[in-house]
């Protein structure tokens, strides 16, 4: 009898809500890590698995380690890779903290990994692409934590300027007047571990598109645990979907006290019909492959999936 091979895991999460892709792996009290390429950020990186190492920017949540161990990974990888010095942003409570885990790995390497470590305040942002900024609001966990969202700054022609012309327009912004305003458009908002609070009901939240929420606890007699460790319960987010007008919630951070099979139960008995399209769970594979095969079909014949 030869002995089994170990079990696969490891596999990586993917949903592709156009035009964003969502790939990661997240799994509570193990790891978290959730890329969304087109907007150049990951939130959190417990391990590092490889699709996280291209995301120029980690936007760390919290400094639980199954949220944070694979940041030195992914410092020292991006270098080896040559993708160039990655950067961190953090809450500032735990800025300190997270440059002296990196000095650790300086003194045990005995090399300096660049990394670039940025603190943020809640209510703060910082630029990570063009007109789109990375804003950070404070979220309540055990810890110090952050709620995230990706917000773009578009600026529009004020009102009484609309139909004035061209060059009039120019005129005008060289003699200093301000003509246009900044709209600001939440693309894609990001709980990271968190109970409910204040910032769950911002615009930030409730007009992004694509939120991506914590659901740690699914059973009923799971409450406790879920108020104990700060953490969302479906009853929780029952309520949160009522006030978010996201077209797609993406369920992150499930624990494996509840099967798949348990939560996706759970979740077609305690959200509405209407509600339930709108509902993704980033570790049900089987369930988003088929999903994903059905949107390369719609796609036509012949269209290949992008890397
Ligand atoms: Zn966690
Ligand atoms: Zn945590």
């Amino acid at each position: 009898m030869l002995p089994r091979r170990p079990p696969r895991s490891g596999q990586v999460g993917f949903l592709y809500l156009p035009p964003y892709r969502v790939q990661g792996i997240s799994v509570a009290g193990e790891q978290t890590a959730v890329h969304i390429p087109e907007l150049d950020v990951a939130f959190d990186v417990g391990l590092c698995p490889r699709p996280i190492l291209s995301a120029p920017y980690i936007a760390l949540t919290h400094g639980h380690m199954d949220h944070v161990a694979g940041l030195p990974y992914y410092f020292s990888q991006r270098v080896f890779q040559k993708m160039g010095e990655g950067t961190c942003v953090c809450h500032e409570a735990i800025a300190g903290d997270v440059q002296a885990m990196m000095g650790g790995w300086v003194d045990l390497e005995k090399q300096h990994t660049p990394h670039n470590i940025i603190p943020i305040k809640p209510g703060g942002e910082i630029q990570i692409k063009p007109n789109i900024m990375l804003k950070a609001l404070e979220a309540s966990h055990t810890v110090p934590a952050l709620s995230y969202a990706v917000v773009e700054h578009r600026k529009k022609l004020l009102e009484r300027f609309v139909g004035v012309p061209q060059s009039e327009l120019r005129e005008l912004r060289i003699n200093g007047t301000e003509i246009t305003h900044t709209l600001k458009i939440p693309l894609v908002a990001c709980t990271g571990d968190t109970e409910v609070g204040g910032q769950l009901f911002e615009p930030e939240f409730t007009n992004a598109p694509v939120v991506l929420t914590e659901c740690t606890f699914f059973e009923n007699d799971h409450k406790k645990r879920a108020s104990v460790g700060k953490h969302l319960h479906i009853d929780d987010l029952v309520e949160l979907l009522r006030v978010w007008k996201a077209e797609h919630v993406v369920i992150t951070h499930t624990s494996r006290r509840t099967t798949l099979d348990q939560i996706r139960d759970i979740i077609q008995k305690r959200i509405s019909c209407d509600d339930l399209h709108r509902i993704h769970i980033l570790m049900d594979h089987r369930t988003n492959r088929i999903r994903y095969e059905k949107q390369l079909e719609e796609m036509g014949e012949g269209v290949v999936a992008f890397e």
